[in-house]
């Protein structure tokens, strides 16, 4: 047992601690506060301390719990809210009212509910790390595999069907020297990433609903992206609607707000939304992890761990999942507070130097992979997470180490969000670097033509920044007819295509099906348009065309009635092909 000798803030030193291992997680003081050791010399530890220091005193206390900061894995974490280290935030405000208090430990998952198992192996048969046992029913969307513990591999010498709580003994493994009791729970320290056995190239879509990112800066399945933008750039909306709209399983939200209230929005609207696919609210398919402001800074940087791991450990169970973390600049913020705490040489603007060492091994936990266990199953976690550098300076620390990461880039304007063109993703710096890998499952799935269209649509941006040049110049006078029209066909692709507004009931979510029958409209618009003024249409006239305001409003034509948009595109033909000559 040690004793306290220092206290700064969320860091306290104490001595006495030779036994001791780095990342153990410690008990400080009678009060049983949560801390974790992130530094050791000699008998002296330096621990971050979870929860609100202030209360202290020199020569209390500090046990140490042999184990590292860890998690519990089992039914239940869907739908729940969680802190940074896995405090479930309901029963803890039931607990000590809307203010948690110290040292307050309500365990994780709900250890009176009984779950119905269903065994999917029988005795007698042979089973490794990773193969799954058994199935509950988490909740009406989410079937739960409970799967071998890694470390444990063996015959089955007894399971069976019933109801058990999450600690009861479900079934027992033997290696044949000894019989390991498997319950619904496992433990797993959170930063160690869960083993798998071989990483996959990400080849298939993450469909988000945003037709910007589906479109022009997709991500796959087990990809890694990063959302930077200034404050008010749309960084939290976009993180909503992904974690709202992504055809992902599983949906792990890890909020570190930036406003106090922002927090508050998530935790009361999340828990209404309903999935149009299933009908289920949303947070059937959601864990929640939130940092609010009043939250001590080290509880924040656990709280990506966390939220990785379980992220990892649905994966592990075959599903698709994605986390979005919101903002992760918030966490190195609590990094950087540590380092300095702790007086380690400063890197970069204050930030320690092992910071995108840190920002790597999170990232790199995403991926597809190929799962542990005999049978071959897949399982993915993709990765999105905020950046907000401060005055939207990319090239200070966090967003710089970010993006030598991230393989997909929606750089948020704040240009484009000051005109509300919204999301403000900056067509012209974004990247995805799975666009062109992408290209195949477009084509299976959506249309062969899909991925050129989108690149008809990206030239014509590109276009349109070359031609704002020459208007800026000469003025828009000077421009030909021809050019008119690609100017047009730009602020169409703008305005009525990657225009989304998220608090639009139908715009708010646009399918691969509706995106393609949209591009279709707007790029066979400018071509056929192209063709008309060289038959000999005026340029004036075919801007006048009833069409076009039809096709401005595409965005709203609900997901039931796309087919209307085929016969738009029928109309739009007609009313070209009906142009008369202008004559000279
Ligand atoms: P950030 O997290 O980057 O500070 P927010 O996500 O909070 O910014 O967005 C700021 C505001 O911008 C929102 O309150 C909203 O009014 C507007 N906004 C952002 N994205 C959209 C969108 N897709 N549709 C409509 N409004 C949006
Ligand atoms: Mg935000």
């Amino acid at each position: 047992m040690g004793k306290i000798i220092k206290i700064s803030g969320p860091l306290i030193v104490a001595d006495g601690m030779r036994d001791v291992k780095m990342y153990d997680v410690v008990r400080v003081s009678e009060k049983g506060l949560i801390g974790e050791v992130i530094e050791l010399r000699g008998d002296k530890a330096s621990i971050q301390v979870y929860e609100e220091t202030s209360m202290l005193g020199t020569g209390e206390p500090v046990v140490s719990t042999e184990q590292p900061l860890s998690v519990e894995l089992g039914p239940g974490l869907i739908g729940s809210i969680y802190d940074g280290i896995q405090r479930p935030l309901e029963s803890l405000y039931s607990l000590s009212g809307a203010r948690i208090d110290r040292g307050v430990g309500a365990p994780a998952l709900d250890r009176g509910r009984k779950w119905e198992f269903a065994p999917a192996v029988e005795k007698g048969d042979a089973v490794e790390s990773g193969d799954v046992l058994g199935t509950v029913k988490e909740n009406e969307v989410v079937e739960h595999r409970i799967m071998v513990p890694f470390g444990v591999s063996g015959k089955v010498e007894k399971i069976s069907a019933g109801a058990f709580t999450a600690e009861d003994t479900v079934a027992v493994i033997t290696d044949g020297k000894k019989s390991h009791n498997v319950t619904m729970i496992q433990r797993w320290p959170v930063r160690r990433g869960r083993p798998y056995k071989e990483k996959l190239p990400p080849v298939e879509l993450l469909t988000t609903g945003q037709r910007v990112v589906d479109t022009l800066f997709p991500i796959a399945r087990g990809g890694v992206a990063a959302v930077p933008g200034p404050f008010g750039s749309g960084k939290t909306v976009l993180q909503h609607a992904l974690a709202k709209w992504s055809d992902a399983d599983i949906i792990v939200y890890v909020g570190c707000g930036e406003r106090g209230n922002e927090m508050t929005d998530v935790l009361n609207e999340f828990p209404e939304l309903i999935d149009p696919k299933t009908g289920q609210p949303l947070m059937k398919r959601t864990v929640l992890i939130a940092n609010t402001s009043d939250m001590p800074v080290a509880a924040r940087e656990a709280s990506i761990y966390t939220g990785i791991t379980i992220a990892e450990y649905y994966r592990d169970m075959g599903y698709s999942v994605a986390i979005m973390a919101d903002s992760t600049s918030r966490w190195a913020e609590a990094l950087r507070e540590m380092s300095g705490r702790l007086q380690e040489m400063p890197g970069e603007e204050g930030y320690p130097a092992y910071l995108s060492s840190r920002l790597a091994e999170f990232y790199e936990r995403a991926g597809a992979v190929k799962l542990c266990g005999s049978a071959e199953r897949i399982g993915s976690v993709t990765a999105i997470g905020a950046v907000s550098p401060p005055g939207g300076d990319m090239s200070e620390p966090v967003s710089q180490a970010t993006l030598r990461i991230v393989k997909v880039f929606w750089g948020l304007s704040s240009a484009l969000a000051y005109k509300r063109h919204f999301p403000a993703i900056d067509w012209l710096v974004s990247y995805s670097l799975y666009s062109d890998r992408l290209s195949d499952w477009f084509a299976r799935n959506v249309d062969e033509k899909f991925t050129a269209y989108r690149a008809e649509i990206s030239r014509i941006l590109q276009d349109e920044a070359r031609l704002d040049e020459i208007v800026r110049l000469v003025g828009i006078d000077a421009l030909s007819p021809r050019d008119r029209l690609t100017m047009e066909a730009a602020k169409s692709v703008r305005e009525d295509y990657l225009h989304q507004n998220s608090f639009h009931e139908v715009d708010t979510y646009t399918s691969l099906a509706k995106q393609f029958k949209m591009l279709k409209l707007i790029v066979d618009f400018y071509h056929r348009a192209l063709r008309a003024l060289d038959d000999g249409a005026g340029v004036n006239a075919i801007l006048a065309l009833p069409c076009r305001e039809q096709i401005g409003r595409a965005k709203y034509v609900k997901e039931d009635e796309i087919d209307s948009l085929d016969k738009l595109h029928d109309e739009m033909l007609k009313q070209l092909s009906e142009l008369k000559k202008e004559d000279e």
